[in-house]
Order: structure tokens, then C-alpha cells, then sequence
């Protein structure tokens, strides 16, 4: 069966406008558009059957019902004009049908695209892409289609609609459509006479340092233990276990700025929150969500953001990131290098010779190996119950008075640094209170490098 003879097959039941017609044929013929070829394939078979029919062939009769299906069903003008001038007699319909497939959705797409600017109104993008979401009696109406008539190189609806819809905002916002990884993705919501059209704006991620220079804040908001958020008189009806956090102080601004809905806080690890974190600062990814504003001046917001909390939180090494380096920050952050200065008190009186010697022990025993930790208990509630092998690379340790000590420990990420000193009753081992021989407490820790 040819191609014109499958046009006459569907045109004798059903009508379909020209964008439908060339979309059933769309695997045949290159760089041209769907619509092109629906009207291209009548105006071939228009135009062969007019030959047929001035040349008194014996096909004579054949080539003026072809040209009346094609101007009766297909409502093909050039057919219609031939018969005109012909003088043969046809039935006009005056009803206005509308294409079987699309309900006439394709011959609208200015206003589809015109839907969609009004909700991009105000909104910073570079790029975008069009999706659709159809609704089962479209899919089923196509499906049942294709299959009756053997359709095999045809385009879906939705591929149609998004490309045309595409070119369309893609003309008149002066954008280009964006695959991979676009800005906004505007996702329509189609019936044959509903629609509705949904934005996915695409997050801002901005990384940098952070320094926490004060003890008893949080890197990110905690729910409050008691009513998990939803405000109780223990926390006063804020919702919050810790009145603030590094997340806390640093993000407003950003949001502010970017005019977000609201922001998500990745660090490269955490330190407690009783401990500093100092030197050239932790690795963050501030993540901003559906932001009306995707270009800021991270400079300014950097200078705002770190007046606003002198001698609290600092940041610094501001730059444009993405969702793939959230991924690494996480992955790197058990990987990397990390240096403490610990603040010790033992419950033995020593002097510093002793000390020395003692401080050579724990050089031999952790230098360069690897030691074996339990989930301390202080998190066990938080965090699964496994043991956890962790490299230990250098430690220093300084005489403060016979029960005061330093230490300067440079460990593997994720180390419980705690633990390793007091040991936490056998969970971390080896630990300074089995090498000592005493309990040893941390009583100050304070991050003082990360690889
Ligand atoms: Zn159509
Ligand atoms: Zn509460």
C-alpha cells in the first residue's frame, strides 16, 4: 500500500487536520515539519488526480472521487478549487468538524504559548523546555488510531506539541529550548478542551566556606525534639531544638536575593555543635529553590552575609555550583583530611615528662593506622548502630598543666574525635584513656582544617 493510498483510508473515516496528517507520516522525510508534509502529501495526490482526470484516461471516474474525498473529507482548498473550475458537482459541509486527533490543538499554538508566558512572567531564566502531561483519552484515541490504520512512522502527540509549543515561546521569549539541564521546565497539563500549565524552576546552588567561630549552634535547623516542629511550650512555639544554626544565618540573604521559596543547607560533613569550626572553613552547597532570580551578586551577599554575623559565622570562596557537586561534596566529605585541636582533661595528676612519654605512645599506636568505632552513644539515636574503620594520620600533643593537655589530631572525615579521646566505655578503640591508662575528657574541640 502506498502513502497516498493509506491517506485516502483514513480521510474516507475520520478527518484530520494537516499537522495531524504529516505527525502520522513523521519518520518519512527529513528537515521539514509535520505540516509541510500533511499538506504536501494532498496537494501530490490533488495534483495527480487533476492529471488523471484532464487526460480522459480510463481512470477518469477514479481521479474525480479521489479528488472529492479530498475535498469533501480532507477539506483540502486546492482539491475544492479544482472541482470549482472543473464544474463538478460536490457536497459542501458546512459543519465545522474538528481533527478527530487533536481536536484542533495544533492549530493553536500561539495560544498554548501565550498561557505559558503569563506564568513566566517576572521570572530570570536562560533556557527552558517544554513538557506535557496528557490526559487518557487523547493517549487512547491515538493509540486506537494508529493501530486501526497500521500507522508505523508516526510522531506521538506529545513530541508535537512540545516541539511546536517550544518554537513558539522559543521565538518570542528569545530563549533557546534547553534538554539536559533547563532552567524551567513548563509542563502543560492537556484534555482535548482543558488545559493547565505547571512551572519546574530548577534550583540555584551556590557553594563556598564556612567558618563557625562560636560554640552551641547547629550547622542546619533541628526540629525540636519534643514536637518535631510543629511548636510546644518547650521551644517556646518555634518549632526549633537550637535557636539558630550556621544554615540559619547564612541562607535568608540568599533567599532574599533570589527571590527563592525557600533553601536547603549541604555541608561536607558536620561538626558538633559545640565545636568550632575555624582555619579556611568547611565546604558547603547552599541549594536555592524555585528561584525567581538566578543571577546574584555573590560578592555583595558575601560582604552582607558576613557583616550581619561578625564574629559568629563567616563565608567565604562564593561561587555558582550544582546538584552534581552536592554529590561529591557528600562523597568526598568521608574521604577527605581533616585536622582538630582538642582541649583535654584527664582525671590524673602527670608531669610533663610523663606526659611526653605517653604522648609518644599514642604517636606509635595512631599514627598512620586505622582504628575501629562504634556509633557513639551521644548519636546512636540518629545514626545506625555499625562499626566504622577510620584512618588516623598524625597526632601532636602540648603540656598545658598536669591535668590540661592539647591535642592536634589529623584524621580521616567522619572520625569521632570525641570518642577517640575518652574512648566512649570501649566503643572507639584503641582510645588516649586506654593508652594512658585514665580517663581523658575532650572538653574543647575545634576544627582547624579541611583537605
Ligand atoms: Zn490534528
Ligand atoms: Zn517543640
Amino acid at each position: 500500500m502506498t502513502i497516498f493510498e493509506k491517506v485516502l483510508e483514513i480521510y474516507q473515516e475520520y478527518y484530520i487536520c494537516l499537522h495531524c496528517l504529516g505527525r502520522m507520516f513523521s519518520l518519512l522525510g527529513t528537515d521539514t515539519t509535520n505540516y509541510d508534509r500533511g499538506k504536501s502529501l494532498l496537494l501530490a495526490m490533488t495534483m495527480e488526480n487533476h492529471r488523471v482526470y484532464l487526460s480522459r484516461h480510463e481512470n477518469h471516474d477514479q481521479a474525480i472521487v479521489i479528488l472529492k474525498i479530498l475535498a469533501e473529507k480532507a477539506r483540502f482548498n486546492p482539491a475544492l478549487s479544482v472541482l470549482e473550475r472543473e464544474g463538478i458537482e460536490y457536497s459542501k459541509r458546512n459543519l465545522p468538524e474538528k481533527c478527530y486527533l487533536c481536536n484542533d490543538i495544533f492549530s493553536d499554538v500561539p495560544t498554548y504559548a501565550k498561557i505559558a508566558l503569563k506564568s513566566l512572567n517576572n521570572l530570570e531564566f536562560k533556557n527552558f523546555l517544554v513538557g506535557t502531561a496528557l490526559n487518557s483519552q487523547i493517549v487512547n484515541k491515538e493509540d486506537n488510531f494508529k493501530a486501526h490504520f497500521n500507522l508505523l512512522d508516526s510522531e506521538s502527540f506529545k513530541n508535537h506539541f512540545n516541539r511546536e509549543v517550544g518554537k513558539e515561546l522559543s521565538l518570542i521569549l528569545q530563549k533557546p529550548s534547553e534538554f539536559t539541564n533547563p532552567d524551567i521546565t513548563v509542563i502543560y497539563t492537556l484534555g482535548f478542551t482543558s488545559s493547565e500549565v505547571n512551572l519546574v524552576i530548577r534550583s540555584t546552588f551556590v557553594k563556598g566556606r564556612y567558618n563557625k567561630f562560636i560554640r552551641g549552634i547547629p550547622q542546619t535547623h533541628w526540629d525540636c525534639r519534643a514536637c518535631r516542629g510543629k511548636g510546644c511550650e518547650l521551644c517556646n512555639f518555634s518549632g526549633k531544638q537550637y535557636k539558630t544554626s550556621v544554615e540559619e544565618l547564612i541562607s535568608p540573604e540568599f533567599i532574599k536575593e533570589a527571590i527563592a521559596e525557600g533553601s536547603k543547607f549541604h555541608g561536607a560533613g558536620r561538626e558538633d555543635i559545640d565545636v568550632k569550626m575555624l582555619g579556611k572553613g568547611r565546604p558547603f552547597v547552599l541549594e536555592l529553590k524555585n528561584p525567581k532570580v538566578r543571577t546574584i551578586d555573590l560578592e555583595k551577599l558575601q560582604k552582607r552575609v558576613n557583616k550581619r554575623n561578625k564574629n559568629k559565622v563567616k563565608i567565604t570562596d562564593l561561587a555558582y555550583s550544582s546538584k552534581e557537586q552536592v554529590k561529591n561534596l557528600k562523597f568526598n566529605a568521608e574521604n577527605t583530611k581533616k585536622v582538630y585541636r582538642a582541649l583535654t582533661s584527664s582525671l590524673e595528676n602527670i608531669s610533663k615528662e610523663k606526659f611526653e612519654t605517653l604522648l609518644n605512645e599514642l604517636k606509635i599506636t595512631f599514627e598512620n593506622q586505622k582504628i575501629q568505632q562504634r556509633t557513639p552513644n551521644r548519636v546512636s539515636h540518629r545514626r545506625a548502630d555499625k562499626i566504622r574503620e577510620k584512618k588516623i594520620f598524625q597526632i601532636e600533643g602540648k603540656f598545658i598543666k598536669p591535668k590540661v593537655f592539647e591535642f592536634i589530631v589529623e584524621a580521616q572525615g567522619g572520625t569521632y574525635i570525641k570518642e577517640i579521646i575518652n574512648g566512649d566505655n570501649g566503643r572507639t578503640k584503641p582510645s588516649f584513656t586506654e593508652i594512658f591508662g585514665f580517663p581523658i575528657e575532650c572538653k574543647k574541640l575545634d576544627v582547624l582544617k579541611i583537605y
